[in-house]
């Protein structure tokens, strides 16, 4: 796999695709700038050999072509601070103005460009849009594992017009590394936790990760979909009933494949979806009526945290309860906690997906976790084995 780093990009215009995707508050300013951070290592690369760096990015999710709310020069301070280097604004990411912008550039020069969804050629994987980026420069480089499962003009589309001179950048490079570390050959036995709210969106993943691990531990709201599934009464828990035959053949296919699904065993209740709700606990498969279960409770952080515990790969996607509230975070606290000592071990550890990472991150434990993914959706597609668009355009 080539990466940016097996060439000299010096006097050459290399545009690359970010993930600047980044929450604003109402002053715009950046509350968390990990996915600036991480594009650094690329940026720096290219600045401080003399390439010219052109960044594009999307932010959020305009409707109607220029919305200021959503302009990316709010991230250009954040990116300039970080780099401690003058960092340029484009108002617009293709059109004369932008080749006169680029025209101008010196070498070691950083300019951004507009946000690209303010095109909805972008999202449409539009040829043409894509062509008159690419026109732009000599070298794409693709960084954005968020968006690597898109196939958009910017992710996919554009690396058509780069036969010779398209490359991974560094960040998205490590994602692919890693994430390849963990499904090929990891070391065994090999644990996936799964949480979340809803089963939905993760059933593929849950199926294809039954050909490749060890256990699958199942937590979070999707845990009582299983429950009442499996004949528990789980009161007012969220439940996906269109999902419960569904559970039920996960289950059976786990014991053909065998793979060892271990579900919770307790549940911490409450009467209202709230931090002050009354608290009830008891087990998952016994919850009365006017209850919903907001977390999982001790005897389950027990069982999964002595198999976390024993575990020499663990992959660790979406938590185990409504985190957000102080009340109803033990399990995910706890959880993460057992995955950081299985690391302290010498156990591989990959933790993706926004809820996760912010769980990791509000409980301060990324520096004990092997691998932190920037990609939600990009990993959930990886780990179920799919192609993603914007890695395999890079490599054709
Ligand atoms: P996902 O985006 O599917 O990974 O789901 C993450 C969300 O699931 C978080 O906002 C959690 O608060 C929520 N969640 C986790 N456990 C539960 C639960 N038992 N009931 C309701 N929501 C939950």
């Amino acid at each position: 796999m080539k990466n940016i780093n097996d060439i000299c990009t010096r006097g050459k215009k290399v545009i690359i695709r970010v993930d600047f995707n980044v929450p604003l508050d109402k002053n715009f300013n950046v509350t968390d700038n990990s996915r600036i951070v991480a594009a650094l290592p690329t940026i720096n690369k290219v600045a401080k050999e003399g390439g010219k760096v052109i960044l594009i990015s999307h932010l959020g999710r305009p409707k109607n072509g220029f919305d200021d709310k959503l302009s990316l020069h709010h991230v250009v301070s954040s990116l300039s601070i970080l780099l401690n280097k003058k960092v340029s604004f484009c108002r617009d990411c293709i059109g004369d103005t932008t080749t006169k912008d680029v025209d101008d550039m010196e070498n070691g020069d950083i300019l951004v460009l507009e946000n690209l969804r303010f095109y909805k050629e972008e999202t449409q994987g539009d040829f043409v849009f894509a062509k008159k980026l690419s026109d732009l420069a000599d070298i794409y480089v693709n960084d954005a594992f968020g968006t690597a499962h898109r196939s958009h003009a910017s992710t996919a589309i554009i690396a058509n017009f780069f036969p010779k001179n398209k490359f991974f950048g560094l960040l998205l490079y490590k994602e692919l590394e890693n994430l390849k570390r963990a499904l090929e050959n990891p070391k065994r036995p090999f644990t996936a936790i799964i949480g979340g709210a809803k089963i939905s969106g993760k059933i593929d993943v849950i199926q294809s990760l039954f050909n490749k691990v060890d256990n699958l531990i199942i937590g979070g709201g999707m845990a009582y979909t299983f429950a009442k599934a499996i004949g528990g009464s789980i009161g007012k828990s969220l439940v996906e009933d269109d999902k419960l035959d569904l559970a039920r053949k996960l289950i059976a296919e786990s014991q053909e494949k065998g793979v060892n699904l271990i579900l919770p065993i307790d549940s911490v209740n409450a009467n209202r979806f709230n931090n002050d709700a009354k608290i009830i606990k008891s087990n998952i498969s016994n919850i009365n009526q006017e209850h919903m279960g907001l977390d999982i409770g001790a005897k389950s952080i027990e069982k999964f945290s002595e198999i976390i515990l024993k575990s020499k790969t663990i992959v660790w996607n979406g938590p185990m309860g409504v985190f957000e509230m102080k009340n109803f975070q033990a399990g995910t606290k706890l959880v993460g906690k057992a995955i950081c000592r299985a690391t302290k071990n010498g156990a591989f550890s990959l933790v993706g997906g926004g809820d996760s990472v912010s769980a990791v991150n509000q409980f301060k434990f990324s520096k004990d976790i092997t691998y932190l993914s920037t990609g939600g959706g990009a990993m959930l597609e990886f780990l179920e084995g799919k192609k993603l668009p914007g890695v395999e355009a890079i490599l054709d």
